[in-house]
């Protein structure tokens, strides 16, 4: 059944081990993040053996899924309002940045008869959450009053929005704060979770601060990349997702299209490149499944003209390929987001 979603398996656990075993020698937990495959619970199966400490999801209802884990569940986007009754229910930990959600949480928690375990997100500068640093003292003087809230940690996010790079000196400005918690108020926190897998070259080129004890970490894991600069990291593996889409027409035509020029079916404008005759596959899989700038022929004598709600078109002409055949394609972080949230694509698993 085509097209379908192949994940190496034995690749996937590779990557884990590897990297669980590089964080350990830094003192550094991981929170595996499952948002970019959905959370597919065959993965997690097959990897739940293997001794890191946390599942992290962006949604509740991923989390919910795999509430069977014994991994300690850590929800990574700032709750909304609306779900935070989930939030209490199925997150150990969550991250936070909100006053009132914080508080609102302490109440759930409360008529549960339980605590809410929270980590404080601080803005270092990519603007997406957190709240500023001059805050942070204000906002923990009020959560370490609030019964059923236990603050575990202080966090960043970077290079999401801003494209900003982690540095040494912004993770010291959270160790920094850790301190400053310590002495003014006493209170001990656990965790500093120093960002995603952006931070792993920090790991290479030893410039993590030592305090730095918790990443979140998806692309790393499962592409093989640090994603401050793009770089394979270490020897993991990068090619564990792999699309496969089925040709229902190959056909030799025109590149250039024949008559008066509008907007394609998206609405936008196209230029198109007269290359004359070429042989064109259309395979049946489309915008809906994936963009088709974020895949990329894995046999090279493939390109990729365009696409539309369902229809791929590529260029064959300096290969064999028919109709019925299979083309194969890499992948990136966000492919794979959008091939896993689609259901038409079958998932498939190699576990040898
Ligand atoms: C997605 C996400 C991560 C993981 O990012 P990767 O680049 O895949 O390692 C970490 N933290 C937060 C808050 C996230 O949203």
């Amino acid at each position: 059944m085509y097209p379908r979603l192949v994940v190496d398996i034995k690749r996937l656990r590779e990557n884990t081990i590897k990297t669980k075993k590089l964080l350990d020698s830094k003192g550094i937990s991981m929170m595996l993040t499952t948002k970019c495959f959905c959370a597919d619970n065959n993965i997690l199966k097959a990897i739940e053996d293997i001794d890191f400490d946390y599942l992290a999801d962006s949604r509740i209802d991923n989390i919910k899924s795999y509430s069977w884990s014994k991994k300690k569940k850590v929800l990574i986007r700032i709750p909304m309002l609306s779900e935070l009754e989930d939030v209490v229910d199925y997150a150990d930990i969550s991250l936070v940045s909100e006053m009132k959600t914080i508080k609102m949480l302490g109440e759930l928690a409360k008529a549960k008869s339980t605590t809410q375990s929270i980590i404080l997100m601080v803005e270092l500068g990519d603007l997406r959450e957190g709240v500023l640093k001059e805050d942070v003292l204000d906002y923990v003087s009020e959560i370490i009053k609030l019964n059923n809230i236990r603050l575990v940690g202080l966090g960043v996010n970077l290079t999401c929005y801003g494209s900003v790079i982690p540095t040494r000196d912004k993770l010291e400005v959270l160790v920094k704060l850790k301190k400053q918690v310590k002495e003014k108020f006493n209170y001990d926190i656990d965790i500093i979770s120093g960002g995603n897998s952006s931070s792993m070259y920090l790991i290479e080129i030893d410039e993590m601060p030592t305090e730095v004890n918790n990443l979140r970490l998806g692309e790393v894991v499962l592409f093989g990349r640090e994603t401050s600069y793009g770089n394979r990291f270490m020897d993991l593996n990068e090619d564990i997702f792999t699309l496969e889409a089925e040709i229902i027409e190959a056909r030799i035509k025109d590149t250039l299209p024949n008559g008066k020029q509008g907007l394609n079916a998206f609405g936008e404008k196209i230029e198109y490149i007269d290359l004359g005759k070429r042989k064109r596959a259309i395979l049946a899989i489309g915008k809906q499944d994936v963009n088709h700038d974020d895949i990329e022929p894995v046999d090279d004598r493939v390109s990729i003209f365009g696409s539309s709600s369902d229809h791929l078109i590529v260029d064959i002409t300096d290969t064999d390929y028919k109709l019925g055949d299979i083309i194969k394609f890499n992948l990136t972080y966000s492919s794979v987001l959008k091939l896993y949230t689609s259901k038409y694509v079958k998932k498939e698993y190699i576990y040898e």
